[in-house]
């Protein structure tokens, strides 16, 4: 990369002023960044605390700007290592007890400090605002979940798939006129489309919430976000001939009764649907046997591959035949990536795939584990790397890899289809993966600007808590679980110290986490509470905890709702398919009613309140989209969060239940109470560059000249 050295904008503060005057960020950053909040307030306090998140957050942006654009003025180099969920009082812990040299050694040398998170601290916020520098009102993404609210049912906030053109159908085909495909749906410009802007080249692993990844100058491969072949965030596929050991239904998974004969077990791996293909559906079928006249609908089948399965019990193995392909796997065995194809049209059109299969036990019962069915980066159907072939690239040097939201199986080991030691050498793997990607891209890095991220602490620290916390209500005694969280972080410091016998020092290395940690002690059944504070009315109150998605809601006489995991609607007229409130003076009031009545919410079994913080999105935040996700953010205090059926529009009996799952550590909560880390590194080094010099302080000196000038009136 270079840049002019004569154009007069050879220090820290004229280069990144140059940058905030990019079109770009005049339309993202600088346009969230300008509303100054009302200190008169009454919740002063809190949002003064508003305002620290977005200052930290502009800070932390704009500090890797500045010091990938000084770096690699001088030819130097940016890696930052994105630890999703490494929690500042636990690395703070293990180093202290000798655990962790090299962060020790990187903390000496620069001022660690705890870095504020967004609310909600959930990942795909907190990344997608440290990538733009944007509050949720101006990238768009308030929570994993958001609400369509002319259907009233959920989606994913991240991606959506759009359907191609209004198909040719002849016969059981349908050939779609144009091509469908898959939205972004967060918005803003990313810090790597800015160092684009400027010359700089970005090679960016992993990144959350960027599928399909931005086309930026560059590399990116996908993350947090991407779907698996299906379609969804992840669906493991379990096969088994004692199907009621386990829930009719469990999410993340579908789980499939087979049969054993003569040592033999056939069954089928489940593929997408298949778009090209169509079929009466049932119900006209139905209506056409019974002779009435009906216009025919018509379904999509779904692609299957066969699989057969021969087991020699005596020799605690089986071997498995996919297509033209054999395996032997012995018991407790994990495949390596298996190559899967789907016909989609006989001949002519195949979809690849790639899957791993854990043979949990051959006898007395058959148990069969395989992974959700991954795009394959070898031949991706969707896309999931820029350039389109970069992730041909890494499969060849790598082998295949996971590529779909978040590889570690938590769902598996919560619905007891994985152990723990089954969760773990899973999640190990696909550690190992990614570790060895960061390897390859340190070796061949030929860009200005690296970022590689690593999930492993968030998902293990989610998943082992409860091996660690004697207090937590679902603690189990394991001795050598019990340290697993701890070694997740020794493995991260093992990584780091390879990182920085791998770059030298003329690259600056910076390790960060979006958000830090708390205990899962209790679950807050949030539509529970609304239903009994008058909040909602069911159609049918004798059927408070069947049907899916608030199917028992009778909206006209609703008011509010809360769907995600810190989301919280209000039911609002013109809005909502069927809104019971008007905007205005009742929307306001109900809004100043819900969050007084939170705030003064209590467990009547241990007399704490579970919620310490109310943060309101069209009042706190900035930005086109800030009246676009809940009308409430609610922020738990440490020990609770919601529950996984609330947010899914459900009715437990209980507002309050304890969490004994082993899903046990979380983080989304109150976003004061679980700050992610953020150690300065090579201070030293940089301080000795003159005008290249990117010093923290100097930054900081730099951020608040930056936010005057901004809001300037009339600037
Ligand atoms: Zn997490």
């Amino acid at each position: 990369m270079h840049i002019d050295m004569n154009s007069g904008v050879r220090s820290s503060t004229k280069l990144a002023e140059a940058i905030s005057l990019s079109p770009r960020e005049r339309a993202g950053v600088r346009g969230n960044a300008t509303s100054e909040l009302p200190s008169t307030s009454i919740f002063a306090s809190r949002l003064s605390t508003a305002k620290r998140v977005q200052a930290a957050r502009r800070f932390l942006i704009t500090w890797l700007v500045i010091a990938a654009l000084n770096l690699t003025a001088a030819a130097k180099k940016v890696v930052v290592l994105g630890i999703d969920g490494m929690d500042p009082k636990l690395l703070q812990t293990f180093v202290e007890q000798g655990r962790m040299p090299n962060f020790k050694a990187l903390m000496h040398e620069g001022d660690f400090r705890p870095l504020q998170t967004t609310m909600p601290p959930q990942s795909p916020v907190a990344w997608s605002t440290f990538m733009t520098g944007l509050d949720p009102g101006g990238h768009g993404i308030f929570d994993f979940i958001h609400v369509d609210k002319e259907k009233m049912t959920p989606y994913s906030s991240m991606a959506q798939a759009y359907p191609g053109g209004r198909p040719v159908n002849i016969r059981s085909w349908s050939f779609p006129t144009s091509g469908g495909g898959v939205r972004m749906l967060r918005k803003g410009t990313t810090f790597w489309e800015t160092l684009g802007d400027h010359g700089l080249r970005s090679t960016i692993f992993r990144m959350p919430v960027n599928f399909p990844p931005v086309k930026a100058p560059g590399r990116a491969l996908a993350g947090m976000g991407t779907p698996d072949l299906i379609g969804s965030l992840g669906t493991f596929s379990f096969y088994t001939d004692h199907r009621s050991d386990f829930a009719p239904v469990v999410s993340g998974g579908e789980i499939y009764e087979v049969t054993v004969r003569s040592n033999k077990v056939s069954a089928q791996l489940n593929g997408p649907v298949n778009t090209f293909r169509r079929f009466p559906s049932k119900e006209s079928l139905e209506l056409l046997e019974k002779g009435r006249a009906v216009s025919v609908t018509y379904d999509n089948p779904k692609m299957l591959q066969d699989f057969v399965v021969y087991l020699d019990a005596r020799a605690g193995a089986a071997k498995f035949v996919v297509a033209d392909q054999e395996f032997i796997l012995k018991e407790k065995e994990w495949s390596d990536w298996i190559h899967v194809e789907f016909e989609a049209i006989p001949h002519l059109l195949k979809v690849s795939s790639a899957a791993r299969s854990y043979l949990k036990q051959l006898s007395p019962k058959f148990e069969l584990y395989v992974t959700p069915l991954q795009i394959d980066p070898e031949d991706p159907v969707m896309p999931i790397s820029h350039p389109a072939n970069w992730s041909k690239e890494l499969s060849a040097n790598l082998g295949r890899f996971y590529t779909h939201n978040i590889p570690e199986d938590t769902q598996a080991f919560n619905h007891g289809v994985l152990t723990a030691r089954e969760f773990w050498d899973q999640m190990i793997f696909a550690y190992e993966e990614r570790s060895r990607a960061l390897d390859y891209l340190l070796q061949h890095q030929d860009e200005d600007f690296l970022f590689v991220y690593f999930g492993t602490v968030d998902q293990g620290s989610h998943m082992l808590w409860h091996f660690m916390d004697r207090e937590h209500p679902g603690y189990v005694q394991d001795d050598v679980l019990k340290d697993g969280i701890a070694r997740l972080y020794e493995m991260l410091d093992g990584r780091l110290g390879r990182v920085r016998q791998a770059i030298g020092k003329d690259t600056l290395l910076i390790a960060m986490s979006d958000h830090g940690f708390a205990p899962f002690y209790w679950k807050v059944n949030l539509n529970t509470w609304l239903l009994e504070n008058g909040y909602i009315t069911l159609k049918d109150p004798t059927k408070q905890e069947s049907g899916e998605f608030f199917s028992n809601v009778d909206w006209s006489r609703t008011r509010a709702y809360a769907a995600g995991l810190n989301g919280l609607y209000v039911n609002l007229k013109g809005r909502e398919k069927a809104g019971a409130v008007a905007a205005g003076p009742e929307y306001d009031a109900l809004l100043d009613e819900l969050e007084r009545a939170l705030l003064a919410m209590k467990d009547n079994r241990n007399s704490r309140s579970p919620v310490s913080l109310v943060l309101r999105p069209g009042r706190d935040f900035h930005g086109p989209e800030k009246d676009k996700g809940p009308d409430i953010l609610v922020g738990y205090s440490r020990g609770y969060r919601s529950s996984s059926d609330s947010p899914l529009g459900l009715f437990p009996k209980s507002i309050f239940v304890d969490n004994r799952s082993p899903w046990s550590g979380d983080h989304c909560i109150d976003y004061r109470l679980v700050p992610g880390i953020l150690p300065p590194h090579h201070e030293s080094d940089t301080d000795a560059r003159g005008s290249h010099c990117f010093a923290p302080a100097r930054i900081r000196s730099f951020v608040t000249r930056r936010t005057h000038w901004q809001r300037r009136p009339g600037s």
